[in-house]
């Protein structure tokens, strides 16, 4: 970073208060961290793939011992204490788990040979020399490094833009690459808002996009027009359905977590449910006790569940929706209100029902912790209210016949369908999945796909 850059004011999400300032990388500055990595990328992908594994492996190791620091500045971006350290751990435990997978996972494709009369065929595969990361602000870290440590294991270098709003992890995180030079070679973070994120478009040969819709639609033009693959993880509004023969208090509990859990800021959050009149009066009940019970993490960050809206601009699509929500005729059963507790923004954990398609807060993506509930007359119903969205990240079915479970899920027009659980599991383990609809486009983030769609096909043909 040269000290001549300009840089942005960003507030802490738990005070409201200016305490970071951004460096903003311009087109130059991207342009040049580019070409230096460009540099680099030959001699790390003529590592070999042993290597390159006890590269990362040593990246994990650095980063536990590191680990302080590094939640201290995930808390300082996020205002949340016990899921920073979680999420280290889980970036740490997804690096391990990619060394580990990594040799399976290639050795499917290697080099092969044909034998076509007096003609020999060779297949290769061969890494994109320069993969762009955007990430978005709810997981600063593990959203930056999910697609970079299999492309980094596929032989590419990787070029990482975090949120602008959540940038204060490279610091230490620079520092961890500082102790593998190797690594730190062909590795970058830069920081900047949106025209930084057209510049690491403009410099890459492949780009993997976390964010919201509107922004990805945009990114996908860019890329198209690059003809650069883009892979496009965007955002969701996730329904789950309670069946009528449904354990209401084990819905009850998993859609707490699922939809209330980081404060409702996860994509695969449970954003809708749909319960079956029978079960809905006992249902609500058990729900909104399991809602009431959250606390928030002020004052005392080590305590609570729910920690504050990330940023001012959010505060204002939340209060909207539940406006909107009630001016439309909405009963508000818990929450419904936007706190400021010592000039941070806090969601009331709610729970409405007497809702409809109509409202803002069941069609579009909330990102808070607030879940509309829709009471149906068959489970029929609930699965053609869950597919009219836009979206198609993930969903969860709950019925104490689990054939029956699977048979909804079946019909349920998203990338991972959860059974008597809430959906974010999937995101932690392994599962293989696309996004549906507008939740996103490219292959799998997971499995096989993961390292190799960083991965280019190359024939040799010899006579
Ligand atoms: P966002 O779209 O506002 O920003 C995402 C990133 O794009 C940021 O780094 C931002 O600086 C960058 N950006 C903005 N304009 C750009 C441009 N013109 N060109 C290039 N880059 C640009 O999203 P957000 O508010 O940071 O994140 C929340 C969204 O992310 C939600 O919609 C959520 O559902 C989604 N999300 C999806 C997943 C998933 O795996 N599907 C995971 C986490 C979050």
């Amino acid at each position: 970073m040269s000290n001549n850059m300009q840089t942005m004011a960003i507030s802490n999400p738990r005070t409201g208060l200016v305490d970071f300032d951004l460096p903003l990388y311009t087109l130059q500055h991207v342009e040049d961290e580019a070409k230096c990595l460009k540099l680099h990328q030959s001699q790390w992908w003529n590592m070999g793939l042993g290597e390159r594994i006890a590269v990362m492996q040593n990246l994990a190791n650095s980063m536990a011992e590191y680990k302080a620091h590094l939640v201290a500045a995930l808390i300082n971006d996020t205002g949340r204490a016990s899921e920073s350290e979680l999420e280290v751990d889980v970036t740490i435990n997804a690096i391990h788990r990619w060394c580990k997978q990594a040799p399976a996972l290639l050795a499917k494709g290697e080099p092969w040979s044909a034998e076509i009369p007096f003609i020999e065929l060779q297949q290769d595969y061969l890494p994109y020399p320069l993969v762009g990361v955007i990430s978005p602000w709810n997981f600063p870290l593990l959203l930056s490094l999910v697609d970079a440590i299999p492309a980094l294991l596929a032989g590419s270098a990787v070029l990482i833009k975090p949120s602008e709003v959540t940038s204060r992890f490279v610091a230490p995180f620079n520092e961890v690459l500082k102790r593998i030079p190797m690594l730190n070679n062909v590795l970058t973070l830069v920081t900047g808002a949106g025209e930084t994120g057209q510049a690491v478009i403009n410099a890459v040969d492949s780009l993997c996009f976390t964010g919201s819709v509107a922004t990805g639609r945009h990114v996908g033009q860019l890329c198209a027009q690059r003809f650069i693959p883009a892979f496009l993880e965007l955002g969701g509004k996730d329904p789950a359905i309670v069946c009528k023969d449904a354990d209401p208090e084990l819905a009850a509990k998993a859609l707490c977590w699922g939809s209330m859990v980081n404060a409702g800021q996860s994509c695969m959050s449970l954003e809708r449910v749909y319960v079956h009149k029978d079960i809905a009066p006992i249902f609500l009940a058990k729900l909104v006790a399991n809602v009431r019970a959250l606390k928030h993490n002020y004052p005392d960050i080590q305590q609570g569940q729910i920690g504050p809206i990330i940023s001012a601009k959010q505060v204002k699509i939340v209060e909207a929706q539940l406006q909107d929500a009630k001016d439309k005729g909405a009963t508000i059963l818990c929450g419904g209100e936007v706190l400021n507790l010592g000039g941070g923004r806090y969601c009331l954990p709610t729970v409405l029902t007497d809702v409809n398609p109509q409202m803002s807060v069941v069609s579009q993506e909330t990102f808070a912790a607030v879940l509309p509930v829709t009471i149906i007359d068959s489970d029929e119903q609930g699965v053609v209210l869950a597919n009219d969205s836009e979206f198609g990240l993930s969903a969860a079915v709950f019925s104490q016949n689990v054939d029956y479970a699977k048979q909804i899920a079946r019909q349920l027009e998203a990338g991972a369908v959860s059974i008597n659980d809430a959906s974010l599991t999937a995101l932690i383990h392994e599962a293989e999945k696309q996004s549906f609809k507008y939740s996103g486009l490219g292959g799998s983030r997971m499995g096989a796909e993961s390292i190799r769609r960083f991965m280019r096909k190359k024939a040799y043909i010899r006579n």
